[in-house]
């Protein structure tokens, strides 16, 4: 199986509008929304939720004031300051390690799991689609990405499937690089602006260090061509296949804002054309790694 990560720098870039085409144009495939800060995949796949699944990410501890003679002994040894002075457990700054625990004097502390949020399988008419939802304020998203990639993976070895779109995270932090780590290739989504090539850049390096095939596209390239032509001269000195340029068209907005995948709603728009040469390009990318299979499961 064939799976690759679409990234980008930062949001915004048309990431997610390139991934939902590529759930249209792939045959065989299963989807995985892995941008699980700020999942939207599912607006454009209209998913039928099948399976429903807790997200536990760890331990806080929780004290039994009851039980608790207010000695102070959880708050010595808390490094991480995590215990306020009437005894309560501030849930973000616990990191679960158990010491207060091993010391208090009348076991009045327990470690609880911790509920981060919900991942799913789901049903599109793309075919299954493997995605979550991060609590509001949780950490963790790097394990949970790795959850979505894991469960993708493991259905498309179930169901003999070739390919698995990822909708990866924005930026460089410890999502991208769960979604990075083992996949078959990255594309690499970025803008024509001095922001977009720093962003693109640090994303280029995050892949060649896990030493994950990449490739670039430019989304709205016409609106600075200049900067255009930087990025292709950048994928050329680093042997970063470009695989090409998507104009920008308002007809791109107007299929988001109808909630309809771009290559569906204006098949032979420009850009949906570019969108399906970016496909092909990716084709000859995995030929060319050697058809790499997914080594996947997350870092
Ligand atoms: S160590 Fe136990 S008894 Fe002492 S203050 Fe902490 S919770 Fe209370
Ligand atoms: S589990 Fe560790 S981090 Fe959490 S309150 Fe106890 S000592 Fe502090």
């Amino acid at each position: 199986m064939k799976e690759l990560v679409v990234l980008s720098g930062k949001g915004g870039t048309g990431k997610t509008t390139l991934t939902a085409c590529f759930a249209v144009l792939a045959r065989q495939k299963v989807l995985a929304d892995a941008d699980v800060d700020a999942a939207d995949l599912f607006i454009l796949l209209e998913p039928e939720i099948r399976q429903r699944e807790v997200f536990r990410s760890g331990y806080v501890a929780d004290i039994d004031l009851q039980l608790c003679v207010q000695c102070g002994q959880c708050r010595d040894f808390c490094r991480f300051d995590a215990i306020s002075p009437d005894f309560v457990v501030d849930t973000v700054d616990c990191e679960g390690c158990g010491v207060c625990v091993r010391f208090c004097p009348e076991e009045a502390i327990q470690l609880k799991e911790c509920i981060s949020g919900e991942w799913y399988i789901s049903e599109t008419r793309y075919g299954p689609f493997v995605h979550a939802k991060l609590g509001a304020g949780e950490e963790n998203s790097g394990k949970l990405v790795t959850v979505v990639r894991h469960n993708a993976k493991l259905i498309a070895e179930e169901e003999g499937l070739e390919w698995i779109i990822v909708d990866g995270p924005p930026g460089i932090g410890c999502p991208a690089i769960s979604s990075v780590t083992g996949a078959g290739a990255v594309l690499i989504v970025t803008e024509p602006t001095l922001a977009g090539i720093h962003d693109m850049k640090r994303v280029a390096e995050l892949a060649a260090h896990f030493r994950v095939p990449r490739a670039v596209c430019v989304n709205k390239w016409d609106l600075n061509r200049e900067m255009t032509a930087a990025i292709e001269g950048y994928c050329c000195r680093e042997g970063i296949p470009f695989l090409g340029k998507l104009p920008y068209d308002r007809v791109v907005s107007r299929a988001l804002v109808n909630r309809k995948v771009l290559v569906e709603y204006a098949p032979d728009s420009e850009v949906a054309g570019a969108v399906r040469s970016v496909w092909e390009g990716l084709q000859r990318v995995f030929r060319a790694s050697g058809g790499v299979e997914s080594r996947a499961g997350g870092g």
